[in-house]
């Protein structure tokens, strides 16, 4: 369906120097294919979706789509447009307009639909997502995975041939990731010929039928979900991947913000399916930041999930401390003693002393 060959970008700073992002990529997308595309920041992930709908002008290579090179100076960007759709981070909805509006305008606009036609299709399409309740609302009434079910159905109302999907939960609220998440996987069932740009390791992983991990405006790996994530051919992909399931903090001074820390854990157990015990890990972690945290410095806290056994481990490191932190979390506060306390393993080495606790998720 689109064939990439050699893709290349530069960027023109303002201050005139020149950002390489995309270095010669090549890439063929099959009909019914659902390609996840993972790395770094910055390494031009989304410069790449944004070429091949031609919102951003590539400077070098071919790009053909259905038979057309879409780079060549004659080629028509709206029809490409309209064959390949987009879905942004921050949705994109017309905010002056209802959700109904949002779905009727580029099909009447653009596919000559007839008012009751546009509005018959955008209502079975709001259904698909789950949002036809909503038809007359204002997008400023939804929640964030609502707008972007929306915007999915937005794009759906121009028959693609192929969405590209830019980080398309990266703007949510953690719960609502799943919901959005859903939708696509719901689409990939159905043989849409997707690539997503997405952080969402566990997803990219279920849905994908390959992943290709880019790295400094290169392609550095290209192969099926189990190919990529188990066996990668590359150190950084294996330090990529590595890096996307710890959680790393050094405490050095008691204004830490503990609040934030169990915030992104909460987060970070929701992004790698962690429930049910993961309450429990947090109440864990918040007494030992709270009681403990109080007068031991330096801490680090090290949050690890492992995608093989599916375990989620803290390990939480009091430097220099020499006695029983438990025991002095005891008399601090009771709830420890009787709650939770019975998960945390303690042991006192040379460093200081090493609280862990874990949660397997397999087995929940
Ligand atoms: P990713 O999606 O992997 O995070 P991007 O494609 O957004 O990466 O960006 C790649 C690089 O290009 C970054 O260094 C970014 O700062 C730069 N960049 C992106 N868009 C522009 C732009 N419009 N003008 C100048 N530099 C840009």
């Amino acid at each position: 369906m689109i064939q990439i060959n050699n893709l290349s970008k530069t960027y023109i700073q303002t201050d005139g120097t020149q950002t390489k992002v995309l270095r010669g990529i090549s890439l063929n997308v099959e009909k019914g294919e659902v390609i996840s595309i993972i790395g770094p920041s910055g390494t031009g992930k989304s410069t790449f979706l944004r070429c091949i709908n031609g919102i951003e002008n590539a400077d070098g290579g071919e790009i053909i789509f259905e038979g057309e090179n879409i780079l060549a100076p004659n080629a028509d960007l709206k029809q490409v447009r309209q064959k390949i759709g987009m879905v942004f981070q921050n949705f994109n909805l017309f905010d002056h307009l209802t959700i109904l509006q949002n779905l009727t305008i580029a099909p009447m606009k653009l596919l000559g639909m007839s008012r009751d036609e546009a509005e018959k299709q955008a209502l079975e399409l709001l259904r698909q997502v789950g949002m036809a309740e909503k038809a007359n609302v204002m997008p400023s009434s939804l929640s964030g995975g609502q707008k972007q079910r929306v915007a999915i159905a937005r794009c759906l109302s121009m028959h693609p041939d192929c969405i590209l999907f830019d980080e398309p939960t990266s703007a949510l609220d953690p719960t609502m990731v799943g919901e959005v998440l859903s939708v696509i996987r719901h689409l990939a069932s159905e043989g849409m010929t997707m690539l997503i740009v997405t952080h969402e390791m566990q997803f990219a992983k279920d849905v994908s039928t390959r992943v290709v991990f880019l790295s400094e405006g290169n392609i550095l790996e290209d192969g099926t979900p189990e190919q990529v994530f188990d066996n990668p051919q590359h150190q950084e992909t294996k330090d990529f991947l590595q890096r996307n399931r710890r959680l790393h903090y050094e405490l050095t001074s008691r204004e830490a913000d503990t609040y934030a820390i169990n915030s992104d854990v909460a987060a970070f157990c929701l992004k790698y399916g962690v429930t049910g015990k993961t309450f429990r890990i947090e109440l864990v972690l918040e007494e030992l930041l709270h009681v403990i945290a109080k007068d031991c410095r330096p801490l680090t806290l090290d949050i690890t999930f492992s995608e093989q056994s599916r375990q989620l481990t803290i390990d939480l490191l009091a430097h220099g401390v020499t006695t029983s932190l438990l025991q002095k979390a005891d008399q601090l506060s009771a709830q420890i003693v009787r709650g939770v306390s019975c998960n945390i393993k303690e042991t006192i080495t040379p460093e200081g002393v090493l609280l862990q606790t874990e949660s397997n998720a397999a087995k929940e």
